[in-house]
């Protein structure tokens, strides 16, 4: 069986997990969200969304958006001025929200917590259906947002109630951490409830009200979570869904109510958002959290087990069609193992199922849209001569073949190509610090990848590299809430790492009262 269901039997503790949402996504369009039964036609008539995205399979679509729609306005049309009245609502509800006893509004998460487990096989149906998640994928999308819930809960009950500093001259000192306002977060579509969710529920707990933008290609996942979020106790105004394309972001950023940013998406969108928070003089200085992309690196030497080098190199690379922002962009290998490996490569590539996504078999789905597709097509044709292994796809669709490409040199790979393109170079025995170094001049901080049996090399890579997670003999995706925080440095990111103990602290303003005793 091929890599996929490996790693699905490992995360799935119930073989009828994957029977269960299969049947759910034949259904889905028949079910309706218990309490929100809003006919909202969020696509307008010609089912496009506010950035002229086609939909696929709009009638299902359509369905499951018209279940859970409870928007301000009709979206699609959000454009500034709603985006106003939006910030408006959203500061109106903060005061009661940041009065909230920090526990109560920690089992606000907890009950999403469960709601969410309760609808698991309705929200993978979205996320297939919408995102194009392989069943595998989707399930860990719904485990990962469960996952922020309780952990972002967990953390707020014991990180976020006031803590009584020493008094030396004998005052009493008092360090709260409270609500700033509105938080603006900005969810990227490749983890459509995972981050949406993660990124909103911190700014929540720490005691804001939010405006959540969906991405443009997966709204109707945010709105059915959003959904569920009022019906966990949730304030309506507290969480305010806004979606829309660039330029509803751009609009929410420039508001200057908007008192922080929670973004993950591209660097240049995270830069543009940092530059427009300075453009107004008036303005407060407002918090931005990045989460951006890389150009990650895997380096394996000659003492590294070529059996799981191969198994993780497939998983990081196409997983998720390599739409992950931790996934492998660059095989580094050791010269004298190179051809060696990268045969082994090609054969465990021959039986990688690219296909149908809500089909269970399926290991690479198709990439999000038609843009993504070219974009990545054309590239790869560009790079034809370079290619040491392709794979069969289908050509209805927007598919792209997981392709292994060679580099003569790293210099040759500049930007981040989000998709299942994994790009191949070698390097010279006794040459491991260069390497690194290369890889750390790239400018980018996420993840990297070492495959070696040498301890000594573990230890010279964790010294060198410069990214924020670094993984040693095992697959360089699926970081795991709570026990490896997530989040690079650089062109990658500002920090703090998701699922981290520090994260919800930026979320909230530090205040201390010395009183007199
Ligand atoms: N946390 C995810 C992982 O470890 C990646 C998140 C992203 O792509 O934005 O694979």
């Amino acid at each position: 069986s091929s890599f996929v269901h490996q790693l699905a039997d490992e995360h799935l503790s119930d073989a009828e997990l994957l029977a269960d949402p299969a049947e759910k996504i034949a259904k889905v369009g028949g079910t309706r969200h218990p309490s929100i039964p809003l006919p909202i036609d969020l696509f307008g008539a010609d089912r496009r969304n506010s950035t002229g995205i086609d939909l696929q399979d709009p009638p299902l679509l359509e369905e499951v958006v018209k279940t859970v729609s409870k928007l301000p306005f009709t979206p699609g049309k959000a454009v500034a001025p709603d985006v106003g009245a939006a910030v408006e609502r959203a500061q109106a509800a903060f005061p009661a929200w940041a009065a909230t006893p920090v526990d109560e509004r920690a089992a606000c998460l907890e009950r999403l917590a469960d709601l969410l487990e309760a609808q698991r096989g309705e929200l993978m149906a979205i996320a297939v259906q919408e995102a194009k998640k392989t069943i595998p994928d989707a399930l860990g999308e719904v485990r990962e947002a469960v996952d922020f819930c309780r952990y972002y809960a967990a953390r707020a009950r014991d990180g976020l109630m006031p803590i009584e500093l020493p008094g030396p001259t004998g005052e009493r000192n008092v360090l709260r951490m409270e609500g700033k306002g509105v938080w603006a977060t900005i969810a990227p579509w490749n983890f459509p409830l995972a981050i949406f969710l993660g990124q909103t529920v911190a700014a929540l707990v720490a005691g804001n009200t939010v405006i959540a933008k969906p991405a443009p290609q997966t709204p109707a996942i945010a709105g059915w979570a959003v959904g569920l979020a009022q019906e966990a106790g949730i304030p309506d105004d507290a969480l305010i869904l806004l979606p829309g394309g660039p330029e509803v972001g751009a609009a929410i950023v420039a508001d200057p109510r908007v008192a922080g940013i929670a973004f993950t998406g591209s660097t240049a969108t995270a830069k543009k958002i940092a530059r427009s928070l300075l453009d107004d003089d008036a303005r407060p200085l407002v918090p931005l959290i990045a989460e951006t992309g890389g150009i990650n690196a895997m380096i394996v030497d000659s003492t590294a087990l070529p059996e799981q080098v191969v198994q993780d190199v497939v998983t990081s690379a196409f997983r998720s069609a390599g739409q992950r922002c931790s996934a492998l962009r660059v095989l580094l290998l050791q010269e004298e193992i190179a051809e060696r490996t990268l045969e082994m490569l090609s054969g465990a590539m021959d039986s990688l199922i690219v296909g149908d996504p809500a089909d269970p078999r399926t290991d690479v789905g198709p990439v999000i849209d038609g843009s993504a597709f070219t974009r990545l097509m054309d590239y790869r044709q560009t790079m034809r001569a370079h290619w040491v292994k392709t794979v069969d796809a289908p050509t209805e669709g927007f598919f792209v073949p997981p392709t292994v490409i060679r580099l003569n040199d790293l210099s040759e790979l500049n930007q981040e190509w989000f998709g299942p393109l994994l790009h191949v170079a070698t390097w010279k025995a006794g040459e491991l610090e260069e390497t690194v170094a290369r890889v750390n001049a790239k400018g980018f901080g996420l993840t990297m990848g070492l495959h070696s049996r040498i301890a000594r090399a573990a230890e010279t890579v964790e010294a060198l590299s410069r990214v924020g997670n670094l993984y040693v003999n095992r697959s360089m995706i699926g970081a795991i809430v709570g026990s490896q925080p997530f989040g690079g440095e650089g062109l990658s990111g500002t920090g703090p790492k998701a699922g981290g103990p520090h994260y919800l602290h930026r979320f909230t303003a530090e205040r201390v009262t010395s009183t007199d005793t």
